[in-house]
């Protein structure tokens, strides 16, 4: 029997129906299998204007890590519907343009995989070489696509890495800040923010920024201990980190700012609290109990409201050369030490 349209594929052409004068709807790529094809879609909502600050939200990369889909559906429909009376969140939304990719990963969300349809990894697949020498399997390998963490071919990506490259990149190089958030859950038992490099120790050409983001957040919301903010590295390195590529393209094109962010929810601690969730694979990814569901989507849209206010209030942009070093000086000594 061939599998369904993932019911978050349903949520995103519902949403879109529904918010047709706000969202616009595109369809990146159909990604076939066994001849089937499901879309790869894209919503965009705000602004047009080409140099607008944009927000990126991606998910399910990683197929059986489907809470990050619904995290980005129940928060937009909850800003489309809040935006119909509060005046001062309509008029943000036409300062800024939000891109959502809810599911970069349809074949693996439709088979319950991690890897898509062709048992490639797709945040392994891409053209980047870790050169730290100790690393393990799950930095990507090439001995078999019957292995989690198979890289494929990273001369020539997925289709869907392909399809979403040649998406974001003119808005990544027009938009004046962009930040863009990939979520994705199944490691420890912390909610982690991660920035670049996941590939080696270096410090990104962003590094203030970075800092700023994180600081900002934490005196903004003092009593919001949630998120460990650090490099990926600190917890592991990898080969084809499709954010490390991203930014190695986009790092000398001068005078915007690319700040991608990947939200790792830390899912473990759901097992703990249902143990029963150790008998299948795919749902050590996904909380199961419905509340549990409700309270993981409500958490984050606290951190979302935060990037678009940031955005909104051009703050990138603002940040003045001194406190620019100021910020580069104290991210060096917190996490490059
Ligand atoms: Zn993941």
């Amino acid at each position: 029997m061939s599998p369904s349209l993932p019911k978050e594929i349903e949520h995103i052409e519902n949403l879109a129906n529904r918010f047709s004068e706000k969202i616009k709807l595109r369809s990146l790529a159909q990604i076939e299998h066994q001849a089937q094809s499901m879309p790869l879609y894209a919503m965009e909502i705000g602004c047009t204007s080409a140099n607008a600050p944009c927000l990126i939200l991606t998910g399910a990369i990683h197929g059986v890590e489907r809470i990050g889909s619904q995290i980005i559906l129940v928060y937009l429909k909850s800003l489309l519907k809040r935006a119909l009376w509060d005046k001062r969140l309509a008029d943000t939304l036409d300062n800024l343009k939000i891109l959502a990719i809810p599911v970069v990963n349809p074949w693996g969300v439709a088979l319950k995989r991690r890897s898509n349809h062709n048992g490639v990894d797709l945040m392994r697949n891409s053209p980047i070489e870790s050169q730290n020498p100790s690393y393990h399997l799950h930095a990507g390998q090439n001995f078999s696509d019957k292995l989690p963490w198979y890289r494929g071919n990273p001369l020539q990506m997925e289709k869907e890495l392909q399809a979403i490259d040649a998406y974001i990149n003119g808005h990544i190089q027009s938009s004046r800040t962009c930040i863009l958030l990939d979520l994705h859950s199944g490691f420890g038992t912390r909610d982690r923010l991660w920035f670049p490099f996941a590939q080696n120790h270096n410090p990104p050409q962003h590094l203030a920024h970075y800092y700023m983001l994180y600081h900002v957040f934490r005196k903004s919301y003092p009593h919001y201990e949630l998120y460990q903010f650090e490099p990926q590295w600190h917890q592991y390195t990898t080969h084809g980190d499709f954010w490390d590529w991203q930014v190695m393209k986009n790092q000398d094109n001068g005078k915007n700012c690319f700040l991608p962010l990947t939200l790792e929810l830390g899912s473990w601690l759901w097992v703990k609290k249902n143990p029963l969730q150790l008998l299948q694979f795919n749902q050590l990814f996904h909380p199961i109990k419905p509340h549990r569901v409700k309270r993981v989507q409500r958490r984050h849209s606290t951190l979302l409201d935060y990037f678009i206010q940031v955005l909104d209030s051009d703050l990138v942009v603002q940040l003045s050369p001194l406190e620019k070093q100021k910020y580069q000086r104290q991210a060096l000594k917190l996490w490059f030490q």
